[in-house]
């Protein structure tokens, strides 16, 4: 179960083989690669995930 998703090249990553993880907005990411690494540094928001929010409240 130590499998996520590195969500710029969208590879699935064993988390002792991640190039980096980035913590961000309370998530944690996986990159595989410093290329991965740049991209989502420098447009995070773009492939964070988002969080689900209640609405009507
Ligand atoms: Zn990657």
């Amino acid at each position: 179960m130590n499998k996520n998703i590195d969500p710029v090249c969208g590879k699935r990553i064993n988390v002792n083989k991640a190039h980096i993880v980035i913590h961000f907005e309370g998530e944690d990411y996986l990159l595989c690669c410093p290329q991965c690494q740049k991209e989502f540094e420098t447009q995070p928001r773009k492939y964070a995930r988002k969080k689900q929010k209640n609405k009507g409240r």
